[in-house]
């Protein structure tokens, strides 16, 4: 039987093995643990990756999102736009504001925030918190447009969206971390760009921003023991952004084999029962954080491949206004229909740059077995 994990963390450090060792060691000798040379050299590093001015690294993902808003004077009794269709933590971080969420309903086929639903519910909200769910994009012009109009930021949460590409109406290719005041990407281990641990960038084009996130991540400090403002102790580790700055030398070629695996998926999954692969949005260029099926036989599938050695996840089962935690918004099950429905339809493939033809091959043959015999 075959074993193809979702993510394949083993693979990606045997390639990496030899210059991510050096760097921890440097860091080790130096024991430069906190805000050592390294952090400066990656955020220089993913700033020019991510074609912006200004990269601020920070704990996770959930402090780039936490730090952006609290930069962007969001606090209680503010509302902030935001899809149900997500990690928890995009929400969590508007949570941890004092700021309320309001969910915007997705567009059934790309799963991302639709600019219609979001100009429909736009009076009262304070900020746009947009995501790039599964590395796609969403469509920045149109949003964009929206808040311009009511006169709020726009903040992407780009967590899965390293290296992800958009395409402006004029034909302009921008990167996605730059688009609006601020882009929060994490650096969890299994995401494109993964670290050892916790990581997590602020990306902007705003100095008087970056400064700013770059003082609450350090306890508000302006000096050793000059304290500004209340901060908070969310600093990128100095060893994560070691392996970081390793790692983002192969970023760009990894998401190009990402989406070679995607295409060869999709062609050969074509046709197949009643699947819906991902689908074609020119201008908006994933980087195959996920490869996304809907099928209405989810669950079924999801326990046949699983049962044949085949990593597949559902990202995300419950979608955030069902979650338990947020009971308190008293949403209940049919208020956000389309939301819901893409839930329950979805299912991941296993997708990273070290999986081979042939192991795509045994997974599509083994979600055709499935439909051969239903
Ligand atoms: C991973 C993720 C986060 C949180 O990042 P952490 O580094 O785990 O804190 C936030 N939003 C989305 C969409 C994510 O996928």
């Amino acid at each position: 039987m075959p074993n193809i994990p979702l993510v394949d963390l083993k693979a990606n450090y045997a390639r990496h093995k030899e210059g991510i060792d050096a760097a921890m060691k440097e860091v080790i000798d130096n024991t430069a643990f906190i805000q050592g040379p390294a952090v400066k050299q990656f955020e220089a590093d993913f700033a020019a990756f991510s074609q912006v001015k200004y990269a601020v690294g920070v704990a996770s993902g959930t402090a780039a999102l936490h730090l952006a808003m609290v930069a962007a004077g969001i606090g209680p009794g503010d509302v902030v736009a935001t899809p149900s269709h997500t990690f928890i933590a995009t929400v969590e971080a508007i949570s941890y504001t004092g700021a309320t969420p309001r969910f915007i309903e997705i567009d059934p086929e790309t799963g991302l925030m639709d600019p219609q639903e979001l100009k429909k519910n736009i009076d009262g909200v304070k900020l746009v918190l947009p995501v790039h769910i599964h590395g796609r994009p969403v469509d920045l012009d149109a949003i964009g447009a929206i808040c311009a109009d009511a006169g709020i930021p726009l903040i992407e949460d780009a967590a899965q969206a390293q290296g992800s590409d958009y395409i402006k109406a004029d034909g302009t290719k921008v990167r996605c971390g730059g688009y609006g005041l601020a882009a929060c990407f994490s650096f969890y281990p299994g995401k494109n760009l993964g670290a050892f641990g916790d990581a997590g960038a602020v990306t902007t084009n705003d100095e008087a921003f970056a400064k700013k996130v770059a003082q609450l991540r350090d306890h508000g400090r302006t000096s050793k023991y000059v304290h500004e403002m209340l901060g908070f102790p969310e600093r990128l580790d100095t060893l994560q952004a070691a392996v970081l700055k390793v790692k983002l030398t192969t970023l760009d070629a990894d998401n190009e084999r990402r989406r070679e695996i995607a295409k060869l998926y999709s062609e050969k999954l074509a046709g197949v029962g009643d699947l819906r692969t991902p689908p074609e949005t020119p201008n908006l260029i994933s980087n195959y954080h996920h490869y996304v099926l809907r099928t209405g036989q989810r669950d079924a599938l999801e326990a046949f491949l699983k049962e044949n050695g085949v990593g597949v996840v559902i990202h995300y089962p419950v979608p955030v206004h069902l979650q338990p935690s947020y009971a308190d918004l008293g949403y209940k099950k049919g208020d956000m229909p389309i939301t819901e429905a893409y839930a329950d339809s979805i299912v991941s493939l296993p997708i990273f740059p070290e999986l081979t033809n042939e192991q795509v091959d045994t997974v599509v043959a083994a979600v055709k077995k499935y439909f051969e015999q239903v």
